[in-house]
């Protein structure tokens, strides 16, 4: 005579510690267990990854924008050229 209850596997969330069902967390990539109150906020891996891919994430937007300042300021002097050429123009 065992209840349902006491055969419920269990998992600990990763991200909140909160012990949860089986069926009721998944599991992601890096073999954290994740709850399904966590997922629906769009939580899929613990502080420490989260972390890791914010600072991935603004490297990339850091070399973003080493290559975006300079194409605007190259832009900007070949805009002035242009506009000074045409001001320039022998028929007018
Ligand atoms: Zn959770």
């Amino acid at each position: 005579m065992t209840s349902p209850e006491s055969s419920v596997v269990t998992k600990t969330c990763s991200f909140c510690h909160a012990e949860v069902e089986r069926r009721r967390c998944r599991r992601n990539r890096y073999g954290e267990y994740i709850c399904s109150a966590c997922l629906k906020q769009g939580k899929r891996w613990s502080r420490r990854r989260t972390l890791w891919r914010a600072i991935k994430r603004r490297r990339f937007m850091a070399l973003g924008l080493l290559l975006i300042v300079p194409g605007i300021f190259i832009f900007v002097r070949v805009l002035a050229y242009v506009v000074a050429a045409m001001e320039s123009r022998p028929d007018q």
